[in-house]
């Protein structure tokens, strides 16, 4: 029996003229996601994407999992394949739902039938292969009222395909339609939610980490580098770059006022962050800031921080609270990493009553005192490693 995925696009149908191109890039999303699965002809047709393995020892449950992870998916089913005979889909239907009809109670059948040379109507379909379970399967009630299992017949032009169910997808769109951004990760629970969130709107990721040794660990980064695995689930592969940022913070540390270490240790990871970004060709930078969350969160705060800046900063949870940001960050399994105590940059030299109130003026003063700036900035910039996240 030959199972294959059946894939229907989300809000891809809206976008018209566009259509093809969006089209095009999931399924050479779905390609390169399931490439380290085994082989799979993935064929579009009639709105629907099929996803067909090419061998028969492919694990159809691994399939399934990594295709819920796929942005621009609204709902996807695993269906059997069957020869455009009813005497075939009948038989098809009862050995494949086996499995299933032996935990359900109820069902009913339904049947599309795009294919209008099929001989029988779909209340034809529905009923023949309605009657032939209903007799295999005696002790489970049809109910076409309040099924717990909805069987659908779907005679398409190649085959008839038979499933037991659709399974929510990830929704939003491709990634790689929505342009490139650069997203500044921390080790903390906000930034690979942050993440996430603007892959799910199409934005391919490359990712910065700030990082301070001694001061911050080599675990730290370690920690990082996992969450962006987890996040890559969804995001698909990125790459990674350190920037090693000891000397900058230790400038700050030895020449401003402790008020003010916070908003200008920021406003350089801006500044830096951009420099990377647009050397990547990246259109954007995103943060997992949340207003009010801290000091550095202020609405004046992030003003001064982004004066720092000409590129457009994406904060997509800028008006969630923490419970709302952990809900997605255990629902994409970052939360348990996240959690690990390892130190930050951004909690090494913390001054004890920071400006919630900067004013810009006062800021720039302060940051005007490093002499060398402009230098350190160059040699963080020229000093970033570059990992492979995949
Ligand atoms: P998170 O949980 O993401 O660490 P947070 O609530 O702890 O966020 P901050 O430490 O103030 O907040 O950081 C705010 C944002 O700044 C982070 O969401 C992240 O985008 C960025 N950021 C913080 N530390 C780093 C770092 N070491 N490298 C890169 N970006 C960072
Ligand atoms: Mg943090």
């Amino acid at each position: 029996m030959k199972e294959v995925i059946l894939i229907k696009l989300g809000e891809i149908v809206l976008k018209g003229l566009n259509r093809k191109s969006f089209e095009d890039r999931l399924i050479k999303n779905i390609k390169h996601r399931l490439h380290r699965i085994g082989a799979f002809k993935v064929r579009n047709a009639q709105s629907i994407i099929t996803v067909e393995p090419v061998f028969d020892d492919i694990d159809m449950d691994e399939t399934a999992d990594c295709i819920a992870g796929i942005f621009g998916i609204a709902a996807f089913s695993r269906a059997c394949v069957a020869e455009k005979d009813i005497g075939s889909i009948k038989e098809t239907a009862c050995r494949y739902l086996e499995d299933t009809f032996s935990t359900t109670a109820s069902f009913k059948v339904e049947a599309k039938r795009s294919d209008k040379q099929f001989p029988l109507t779909s209340p034809q379909i529905a009923q023949e292969v309605g009657g032939c379970l209903a007799e295999r399967f005696p002790d489970v009630a049809v109910d076409v009222h309040h099924p717990e299992t909805v069987v659908t017949v779907e005679i398409r032009e190649d085959a008839a395909y038979i499933h037991a169910g659709v399974i929510r997808g990830a929704g939003g769109i491709p990634v790689g339609t929505g342009g490139k951004a650069a997203i500044l990760i921390s080790g903390g629970i906000d930034s690979p939610v942050a993440a996430y969130m603007m892959a799910k709107r199409g934005i391919e990721l490359t990712a910065i980490h700030f990082a301070s040794p001694p001061y911050t660990s080599e675990r730290a980064e370690e920690k990082v580098r996992q969450l962006l695995e987890k996040v890559a689930v969804y995001s698909g592969g990125m790459k990674m770059y350190t920037v090693p940022f000891t000397r900058l913070q230790e400038a700050i540390r030895d020449q401003c006022h402790e008020e003010y270490f916070t908003i200008i240790m920021r406003r350089l990871m801006m500044t830096i962050a951009q420099e990377i970004a647009r050397k990547n060709d990246c259109q954007a930078l995103i943060t997992g800031e949340s207003l009010g969350q801290v000091a550095s969160q202020t609405i004046g705060a992030i003003a001064c921080t982004d004066e720092a800046c000409q590129m457009p900063v994406f904060r997509p949870l800028i008006g969630m609270d923490k419970e709302e940001i952990i809900t997605i960050s255990r629902k994409i399994d970052t939360f348990s990493t996240s959690i690990q105590p390892y130190e930050d940059c951004c909690t090494v030299f913390t001054p004890r009553h920071p400006r919630t109130r900067p004013v810009l003026k006062n800021v720039l003063a302060q940051q005007d005192k490093i002499s060398d700036a402009d230098s350190l900035i160059r040699e963080a910039v020229e000093n970033v490693r570059i990992t492979d996240i995949s």
